[in-house]
């Protein structure tokens, strides 16, 4: 056979949708990939179902159907405050996933350094390969998940071109507060550089703290791109609607770069969830009491059984540490990958292995979600249960 491109041997297929194909072939509780069980609001789900009697069918305008910008518009000029122009300052896309992959080839030429905080979310790792960029890693500090602003300006110094933020922090739950942003977005000004952000978990924040959308902050709009996405406010992760927000030079060039990826993004869905965005605050503030009963609820069960967890800021995310088992004589030598596959097939509930997420050597981790209808979380805390058995 030819061979392949060397890009393609450079990085691994996302153990977090792996863990979901292993789940599923054994039919264990899936607690790995995030995304919840439970149906999207009503009033979308029926206008999918008008969308598809009534249209639109065909495609959309490339960068995003003139009524879903308007609407998004709408909504995250309100969080970023200050008027976003649908036409010249939004692209519309095939998920968070996409609209980070077309941020990244934007702005960077092959070679460029890029900042990320580790532990990241999977795809920042491929994103960088896939538009040639180099990561500096800045390590985010347990168990408060701090991070040394010294080491961000050295890689600004380094010649940085941007730093990706993921705020809330998938998959610490780390929330970077007002003070942590203006002080990166103080740097990023200083050294002419990008912050991307990725902000899909923006309504999942727990009191008392609070979300703050980098571009809000004072000069920081011309420096940078908003990536973002409706899966996880509306539940619809299937839907791939996600969007990228930015100073028009740069929104200009990202169309560009949407458009021979993608075309864009399905046009009936995005007629149906226009509804969403149009949702007055009651929906965000319910939708914010839910997962915060949700992660109470499970992080209560957790200390009932005795695993050890981290309390997570905003996300559905808890990472639980391992290292208790990994110390039993069955479980030597294992690796994190290796304890979560054995958990699939012995406990039944499956996990990501927290080595995907981290730049340094972390083996005694492993991240859990919580996006679970109660009786789910029951089943799957029960199942969990079991492992405390080993230790016996
Ligand atoms: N963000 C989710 C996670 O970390 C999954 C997103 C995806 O798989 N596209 O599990």
């Amino acid at each position: 056979m030819p061979k392949l491109s060397d890009r393609v041997h450079t990085f691994t297929d996302s153990v977090i949708r792996r863990m979901t194909r292993i789940s599923d072939e054994h039919g264990a509780i899936n607690l790995s990939q995030g995304f919840p069980d439970f149906d999207p609001p009503q009033e979308i789900m029926d206008a999918l179902a008008k969308a598809a009697h009534e249209g639109p069918h065909q495609y959309s305008i490339t960068f995003g159907a003139e009524n879903f910008r308007e609407a998004l518009a709408e909504k995250q000029g309100k969080a970023i405050g200050r008027k976003i122009d649908p036409e010249k300052e939004i692209v519309v896309t095939c998920g968070g996933t996409e609209a980070m992959m077309c941020a990244m080839m934007t702005i960077c030429n092959p070679g460029d350094k890029v900042m990320v905080f580790s532990p990241f979310y999977e795809n920042y790792g491929a994103d960088a390969i896939l538009s040639g960029a180099e990561p500096i890693y800045i390590p985010l500090v347990p168990p408060q998940y701090n991070f040394d602003l010294k080491l961000v300006e050295e890689g600004f110094r380094q010649g940085a071109k941007a730093i990706i933020v993921c705020n809330p922090s998938n998959p610490c739950g780390k929330v970077f507060s007002k003070e942590e942003l203006m002080a990166i977005g103080k740097l990023a000004l200083q050294y002419d550089a990008f912050v991307v952000t990725d902000e899909v978990y923006e309504h999942m924040v727990y009191a008392p703290n609070t979300h703050t959308c980098m571009a809000s902050l004072p000069g920081m709009y011309e420096h940078t791109i908003t990536c973002n996405s409706l899966s996880k406010t509306y539940s619809i992760t299937g839907w791939r609607l996600g969007y990228l927000i930015g100073p028009e030079e740069v929104i200009e060039n990202a169309k560009k770069v949407h458009d021979f990826l993608t075309v864009g993004a399905a046009a009936p869905l995005q007629e149906a969830a226009t509804v969403g965005l149009k949702f007055p605050q009651s929906y965000y503030d319910d939708l914010l009491a839910t997962y915060t009963e949700k992660r109470a609820y499970f992080l209560e069960g957790l200390d009932k059984i005795g695993l050890k967890h981290n309390v997570p800021q905003g996300t559905y995310f808890v990472l639980i540490d391992i290292q208790e088992f990994l110390d039993l004589p069955q479980f030597k030598g294992y690796t994190d990958l290796e304890f979560c596959e054995w958990m699939i097939m012995n406990i039944g509930v499956a996990a990501v292995p927290g080595s995907s997420f981290f730049r340094e050597e972390v083996n005694h981790l492993i991240r859990l979600h919580f996006a679970r209808e109660k009786a789910t979380i029951d089943e799957a805390l029960a199942r969990l249960e079991k492992l405390q058995e080993l230790k016996k």
